[in-house]
């Protein structure tokens, strides 16, 4: 069994990267290379350090608060190393899980080595960026391709299910 993975860094209780606080774990290594990519140095897995799996979820877990964002790099790169941080994850906590990678949805449930990882993935954020569809102000994306998937009810309905993001939940509780 894989026992270490790649990162770049760990930045803890960022707000861009998802909602609320979230530890972001950026893995390093990407073969994408969409033009304006926002961080080429990201793309060689070796400009990142080797850490074990056991030592980063011991770190993501000693913050009680923050959720969790598998950025990089694309984390489908080292998608058995990321599963299996992602599965020490969700066994000790209930945080919830964002996974940014520039393989589309449709890609990555066709390819069988990248279950794992999706299996345990709350919200996916899916696809290349492409330059031509950058808009400043987009939702936690860079580009209109870009999508917040469900991965859960996708999987479930067996069709791309985009997230709902309500910033009031408890507001519109109250109204209804
Ligand atoms: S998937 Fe992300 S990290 Fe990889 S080349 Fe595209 S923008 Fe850069």
């Amino acid at each position: 069994m894989i026992d270490s993975i790649w990162l770049l860094r760990i930045v803890e209780d960022t707000v861009v990267d998802g909602p609320g606080f979230r530890t972001a774990v950026y893995g390093s290594g990407c073969n994408h290379r969409c033009k304006g990519c926002h961080n080429p140095h990201s793309w060689n897995k070796e400009n990142g350090e080797q850490y074990t799996i056991q030592e980063v979820a011991d770190k993501i877990l000693m913050n009680p608060v923050s959720d969790v964002t598998f950025t990089g790099g694309d984390p489908f790169y080292q998608a058995e190393a990321f599963g299996r941080l992602a599965e020490l994850i969700k066994k000790r906590s209930n945080k919830k899980i964002w996974c940014y990678t520039g393989y589309c949805f449709e890609e990555v449930v066709r390819h069988s080595g990248f279950r794992h990882l999706l299996s345990q993935i709350d919200i996916l954020v899916d696809g290349p960026f492409i330059q031509d569809l950058y808009e400043p102000g987009l939702l936690f994306r860079g580009s209109r391709n870009q999508r917040l998937i469900d991965v859960r009810l996708s999987l479930i309905h067996n069709r791309v299910i985009e997230w709902n993001y309500n910033p009031f939940p408890v507001f519109e509780k109250e109204t209804l």
